[in-house]
């Protein structure tokens, strides 16, 4: 059995096949030499969650020790080191080993896998390669020729100092809003690039306390009753992406509105920050820095569309040239099209980018018709905007583990999902879409495929809903083959 990743989903998946199936007989192949996924990546300044670290983390591996009500990524991925020792999988991780093909053999019901580590061939693979893993590259004409230094926020260059330069940053979203007010105060001037402004509400962070954390370790059941009380809380917030402006909206947008009156008194600067499309519609960001930083004599905000980058700097739609020594890109990952799914061919000899050529498709979020025994984790349709992405997570683990569990209990070789069982469930979850924030909202984000215009990244419910549909793996709709008719 084969593991992709080795963040959240892949330890995750790690824990679950060890403590719940007694499978010892798995690999976790990481391209990476080390655990931790986003967090080991996304090392900008200021990185850190934007859903309390109390519902940020596994339900089972509670941390008494976070540092802050939203702790920093650093922690985050200590964290996550020491989940990967104490679930007993570091003789299961493989670094260094990014799968590059992964080609279904249907003769003899197994994965062969290719990777930069050596050649496997599993039984199972569970893919948990990761949502936000690929740094989107802007399509800019010229940035190959730019003169200076050019990164993006999730290969963050340490080495390179950027005190006192000319900074240009592209893209005003979750990591930049982090980063952008930490190393506004060490460069000389910094230019940001922004195309749509996000909503942004107050971010109530604070230190924990050490009796807090004494108390949670002595009483680690006052943590579980925090972590329901965050979960439930984030569940009250879905009436503002669902359906039509509501009362929470309403409010919310309100609330919003106030922050940035509050914190930015120009009201030709404030204008350019006013969002024209409906708050939740692209995710909702929380800051309390952000706009600050933008009122400060070293930073302008450049709302012209950027036609051309050229070595010295880059050109707007306005016809200004805007010097610049270093570019960084703030702008995103390719959310919509996964990079593992260029490399995972099923068993017609499709891969999966080629089935999803007119966007994601999934039975559950987690099995494609055509790709027996694949298991994704945060596949399409499974992404949130209200909550955390570990509860989502957990669930789509229990419900692969509980498939092979099955498979291994009744002596079935492979499982697959039928045609019309995916197509029927993705006509259901488009349906319940079409009503929501993220296609109403007047925005186009990461959320939607571009292709398709279909938002194809993200739950259209409550967690509570998608935990339960993801309790146990159902046989219905799936057809199996058991091992005695595997020649
Ligand atoms: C900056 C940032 C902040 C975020 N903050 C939040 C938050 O506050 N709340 C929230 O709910 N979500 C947040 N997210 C979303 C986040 O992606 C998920 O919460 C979670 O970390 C996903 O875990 P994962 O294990 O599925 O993916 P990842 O953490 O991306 O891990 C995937 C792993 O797979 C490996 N991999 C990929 N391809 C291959 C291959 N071909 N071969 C071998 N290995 C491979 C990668 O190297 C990586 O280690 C954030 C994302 C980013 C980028």
């Amino acid at each position: 059995m084969a593991v992709i990743g080795a963040g959240f989903s892949g330890l995750a998946a790690g824990h679950r096949l060890r403590r719940h199936a007694g499978i010892e007989d798995f690999v976790i192949l990481e391209r990476a030499h080390d655990v931790g996924g986003t967090w080991r990546d996304n090392t900008y300044p200021g990185a850190a969650c934007d859903v309390p670290s109390n519902l940020y983390c596994f339900s089972f591996a509670p941390n008494p020790t976070w540092s802050h009500a939203f702790s920093p990524g650093d922690e985050i991925h200590a964290y996550l080191r020491r989940c990967a020792r104490e679930f007993g999988l570091v003789p299961h991780l493989r670094f260094g080993h990014e799968v590059t093909a992964a080609r279904w053999d249907h003769d003899r019901a197994c994965w062969r896998l290719t990777t930069s580590g050596g050649a496997y061939s599993a039984d199972v693979v569970i893919a948990g390669a990761g949502p936000l893993t690929e740094p989107a590259m802007p399509a800019l004409p010229g940035l190959a020729d730019f003169g200076g230094r050019v990164f993006h926020s999730a290969r963050w260059d340490h080495e390179h100092d950027l005190g006192g330069e000319h900074v240009a940053v592209v893209g005003t979203g979750a990591s930049a809003i982090q980063f952008v007010p930490r190393i506004q105060p060490l460069v000389h001037r910094l230019d940001l690039y922004q195309r749509t402004p996000p909503w942004i509400m107050p971010r109530n962070d604070r230190p924990l306390p050490n009796w807090q954390r004494y108390l949670y370790r002595r009483l680690p059941a006052a943590q579980r009753v925090v972590r329901q009380g965050l979960y439930w809380q984030r569940e009250a917030t879905l009436g503002a992406f669902l359906g039509p402006l509501d009362r929470v909206t309403a409010l919310a947008t309100r609330q919003a509105l106030a922050h940035l009156r509050r914190q930015v008194p120009d009201p030709e600067l404030r204008a350019r920050l006013t969002p024209d499309y409906r708050l939740g519609c692209k995710r909702v960001l929380l800051s309390n820095d952000y706009y600050p930083a933008l009122t400060r004599p070293n930073v302008e905000l450049v709302t012209a569309p950027i036609t051309e980058v050229r070595p010295g700097g880059l050109l707007t739609a306005d016809g200004i040239e805007h010097k610049a020594d270093t570019i960084v890109l703030g702008t995103g990952f390719e959310a919509t099209r996964p990079p593992i799914a260029r490399v995972v061919t099923g068993r017609d000899g499709r891969t999966l980018a080629e089935v999803w050529r007119d966007g994601m498709a999934a039975h559950q979020g987690a099995m494609v018709a055509g790709f027996p025994n694949l298991f994704l984790v945060i596949g399409p349709g499974t992404g949130l905007g209200h909550s955390s992405m570990i509860v989502v997570i957990e669930a789509q683990v229990r419900y692969a583990v509980d498939a092979i569990r099955r498979m291994h209990d009744q002596g079935i070789a492979d499982v697959e999902v039928l045609p019309r069982a995916q197509d029927a469930y993705n006509a259901w979850l488009d349906e319940r879409m079409r009503r929501t924030v993220w296609t109403t909202g007047g925005c186009t984000s990461w959320y939607m495929d571009e292709r398709s215009g279909r938002v194809t990244a993200l739950w259209p419910g409550s967690l509570t809903r998608f935990r339960r549909i993801n309790r146990r793996f159902s046989p219905v709709g799936h057809r199996a083959r058991r091992w005695d008719r595997i020649a």
